[in-house]
């Protein structure tokens, strides 16, 4: 018998740190290990949700890190939801939304953990709360990101040995533009037409940057770019965009429908990179991946670098969208050294395979958890 009536008892936030398998270089900052913030929803019926609100780097690449995450649930959002309706997700979210600014990650971990509980309070895969999937496994790009060719290249390899990935995106815009570039065609010339290789500058170029090395690039076979310059200079993605060397995909540009309508308007890029966090939640990126398809604007399943939680989270929303042309890159839970579920998630034939259980669909091993989160000070 499915409960119609059930109250948020209790909401708990946990920082989990898990060091990572080799150190993840970006143009901001070089991680080392991956904070994952897990937000624990109780309601009054014994179904319990969980979400996640991870970051990449903290400070270094946005607005919200791993610590304001979990302060401003535990003290703001929390209290103002504890005794209301666990049933209806959207209602809650909307009060959240009403009364606290920004915060977006936060909200994100939040209403995931909502509507996972409601999801398995109701026996369906959370893809059901969201329209329906139309797939049961999404693509899975991998990154490169040691900062070294000649190991990039070898983990590609290895990669597609193992049937792992197929796409390969790769993180640069720390060195120079020269070198930068020689390093790219360098491995798409070992990898060929066996790999899509794929860069992306997390915002590190000038605009006189991406325009040299655009043609470089199309001609070595590279198949997006991906945020080259900064987040807010749309008049120069659009350019950019139309120059049309290689199709340019706007990233941290991107922080929810706003920004969504905005770059659809203006034409400012041929790709979005959803992402439920920057997003605001699966709610916010469902009305992205919208937008996109609505301008006919390809879409992209990005990542936070999110653990279990947050990747499966992603994987249930995108299985539902038309066109999903760029695949994703939910590869987080494989950049870490420690799993927090009792089953890993199913990473085959280049795919995430997604389960069919409710909610999102896995289990947690709390006990592993508790003895890895992090302890108050
Ligand atoms: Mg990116």
């Amino acid at each position: 018998m499915i409960s119609t009536s059930a109250v948020i008892a209790c909401i708990e936030t946990l920082l989990v740190d898990v060091p990572t398998i080799r150190p993840h270089k970006l143009s901001v900052a070089t991680m080392n290990c991956q904070t994952l913030v897990l937000v624990r929803v109780r309601c009054s019926d014994g179904i319990e949700g969980v979400g996640e609100g991870t970051t990449i780097g903290g400070l270094a690449y946005g607005e919200e890190s791993p610590e304001s995450i979990k302060t401003n649930i535990d003290t703001y959002f929390a209290p103002l939801l504890k005794g209301g309706d666990a049933t209806r997700p959207g209602a809650a979210m909307a009060r959240v939304r009403k009364l606290f600014q920004g915060n977006r990650f936060a909200k994100c971990a939040l209403e995931t953990a909502l509507f996972d509980a409601q999801a398995r309070r109701l026996g369906v895969p959370l893809s059901e709360l969201f329209g329906g999937r139309l797939t049961d496994a999404v693509d899975v790009a991998w990154t490169l990101a040691s900062g070294d060719t000649g190991r990039d290249i070898a983990e590609a390899e290895a990669m597609l040995e193992a049937r792992r990935h197929r796409a390969f995106k790769l993180k640069i815009g720390s060195r120079s533009v020269a070198d930068d570039v020689a390093h790219v065609i360098e491995i798409k010339r070992a990898l060929g037409e066996r790999g899509d290789v794929r860069i992306d500058v997390n915002q590190a170029w000038t605009e006189t940057d991406a325009i040299w090395a655009g043609p470089r690039l199309a001609e070595a076979g590279v198949s997006l770019i991906e945020q080259p310059i900064p987040a807010t200079n749309h008049a120069g993605l659009k350019r950019l965009t139309q120059l049309a060397h290689v199709p340019i995909m706007a990233d941290e540009a991107l922080r929810g429908p706003v920004d969504a309508f905005a770059l659809a308007t203006s034409r400012a890029a041929d790709v979005f990179a959803v992402k439920i966090a920057q997003s605001g939640g699966l709610q916010g990126a469902a009305a992205v991946a919208s937008i996109a398809a609505a301008a006919g604007i390809d879409l992209y399943g990005g990542t936070m670098l999110e653990g279990a939680a947050g990747t499966m989270a992603s994987a249930q929303l995108f299985s539902t969208f038309g066109s999903l042309k760029w695949g994703t890159e939910l590869f987080g839970p494989l950049l870490l050294t420690e799993d927090i579920l009792v089953e890993p998630l199913k990473y085959t034939d280049f795919k995430l395979h997604l389960p069919t259980e409710p909610g999102l669909g896995i289990a947690f091993d709390w006990a592993r958890i508790e003895r890895m989160r992090r302890r108050a000070p």
